[in-house]
């Protein structure tokens, strides 16, 4: 049936709010305009609310849920209606068994039938009813422990051939573009001159590099000017991944010289953006606190290790040095601003939600260091951490930049102490940042979660609210939009969503989901 969205304040996803009636037929906005006749329509009456494209988080870790099917109740309640899953080099195609462990705290306990190819990956996610529209890029972490294991040794010709076809084949079945993680295991092996190889199908057919950059402490400035180097030598457009300087000692100083790097290569002519997640809390896998000189090429032995007396006193011993290309949170971060966000092993329940030296006090550990080796070894490595690595000013100041973008960053690790962004990022970044706070405007805070991160993903129907455009709506007042998740308490939904609307049909009505199937599959056109 049709509906007719009435009397609201109509911010398009461009433009400045003004009023305006909406007409939705067949999935699609059918009409804007003053005073539209209902002719037979829904009348939803919309007087004092805001009414604007559903969120689009385009950095989410959704792939095992839309792989097996979930009801994507934490992001209905957002007002979210399109998500981008594949970030940060990790994405369930292709499936190795190594790589699914590995994975887990952020995608989550492996499926039954993992997916051997991309479009394997595609086939399993349409099998089941979506509750948003959902893209996928293809992760190059994934790709090379498939074609290498955790091996530190670069490609050998067949295996970067074999390595290019993947991600050349999951761009042909529709992936928006690959996402590397340069700071992971086995990822942080590769060099410039490889990843430029590797990532040379984005340039042939005009997809997206997102990157998790090198390093996010120490080493920002010049992790940003190796993917730009990278994207630049691949002829690709680049958007770098919550973009963030960590560690006290960067605090309002790296992020303004990495930001120099970016606005000097869009002077340029590059095509480069970056997003952000409203927190200034981090949320990670505990095993990339592990050095990579300590893993050596062999995560599943470095993991035994960690049962050791020896192993732990090498690991705290490799926790007391810093390295060039690799920021130590151990060191430049501290243990007391770790918190324990997930476990595997029922016996380390009780660790949860403390801190990593608070625990380790608690429970009769050495130190922080003994803790972490317990947890790795005893969790096979699938333990997450949130990591309080930033400073609210510097989060500001990327929320500022014109071509920033908000995104969750959502981990889907099985546990009942998730990272808050998960149930509470967007209603977060409006409710602090516009609301509260004054940071950015209604118009420029709804085009950074609706049409710009649309247009990112080359997403040319969603994200907007104009005639022809897919009809993904949201309808909320200014002042009730709001988070309630916290780092003590993360699995709170929010609210404050009159209405969502997911391809023509209510998905949400007064904080209550009353469809969570209205979700449709994205491809990049090619
Ligand atoms: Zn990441």
């Amino acid at each position: 049936l049709p509906l007719l969205i009435k009397n609201g304040t109509v911010f398009d996803g461009e433009r400045e709010g003004r009023a305006c009636d909406i007409l939705v037929a067949e999935g699609t906005i059918a009409k804007t305009g003053r005073n539209l006749p209902a002719n037979g329509a829904t009348v939803l009456d919309a007087e004092g609310h805001i009414v604007c494209p559903g969120f689009v988080d385009i950095h989410r870790h959704t792939d095992t849920k839309a792989y097996t099917g979930w009801d994507g109740g934490e992001m209905l309640r957002q007002g979210i209606s399109t998500c981008i899953c594949g970030n940060c080099g990790f994405s369930l195609a292709p499936a190795t068994d190594a790589q699914l462990a590995f994975s887990a705290p952020i995608l989550g306990n492996p499926p039954e039938n993992p997916p051997g190819t991309f479009a394997d990956f595609l086939d399993g996610v349409k099998r089941h009813p979506l509750p948003v529209n959902l893209g996928a890029l293809i992760g190059t972490g994934a790709v090379r422990i498939a074609v290498k294991g955790f091996s530190q040794a670069p490609f050998t010709p067949n295996e970067m051939d074999t390595a290019v076809r993947m991600i050349d084949d999951a761009l042909c079945a529709g992936a928006f573009g690959a996402s590397v993680g340069i700071m992971y295991i086995p990822e942080c092996y590769g060099t410039k001159a490889e990843f430029a190889k590797l990532l040379s199908p984005l340039g042939r057919r005009g997809a997206l590099l997102a990157a998790h950059i090198r390093g996010e402490g120490d080493s920002l400035v010049s992790s940003v000017r190796e993917v730009l180097e990278i994207a630049d030598d691949v002829g690709c457009s680049l958007e770098i991944s919550h973009f963030k300087a960590c560690g006290a000692s960067n605090w309002r100083k790296s992020i303004h010289q990495a930001i120099e790097e970016i606005e000097r290569a869009r002077a340029k002519g590059q095509d480069v953006t970056c997003d952000f997640y409203p927190y200034d809390g981090g949320s990670t896998a505990l095993s990339t606190m592990l050095p990579p000189d300590f893993v050596g090429g062999d995560m599943e032995g470095a993991l035994t290790r960690l049962g050791t007396k020896e192993g732990v006193a090498h690991l705290r011993s490799a926790l007391e040095k810093t390295y060039p290309a690799w920021d130590n949170f151990a060191l430049t971060l501290g243990w007391e601003r770790i918190l324990i966000a997930s476990v595997s092993d029922a016996e380390n329940r009780r660790f949860l939600g403390m801190r990593v030296t608070d625990a380790a006090a608690k429970y009769g550990f050495d130190d922080a260091a003994a803790l972490a080796a317990h947890l790795l070894h005893t969790d096979r490595g699938k333990t997450a951490v949130i990591n309080l690595s930033m400073c609210q000013d510097d989060i500001d100041t990327v929320a500022k930049l014109p071509y920033s973008h908000v995104i969750s960053d959502a981990i889907y690790a099985e546990t009942d102490t998730p990272h808050p962004r998960m149930f509470g990022a967007m209603p977060r970044f409006w409710q602090d940042y516009v609301v509260q706070r004054h940071i950015l405007t209604e118009r420029e805070a709804i085009a950074k979660m609706t049409r710009n991160p649309a247009l990112r993903m080359g997403i040319a129907d969603r994200g907007i609210l104009a005639p022809g455009a897919r009809a993904d709506i949201l309808v909320f007042q200014r002042d009730c939009l709001r988070d309630n998740a916290t780092y003590a308490a993360p699995a709170r939904a929010s609210e404050g969503v009159k209405w969502l609307i997911v391809n023509g049909e209510i998905a949400v009505e007064n904080d209550a989901i009353v469809r969570h199937d209205l979700g449709q599959l994205c491809l990049r056109e090619a």
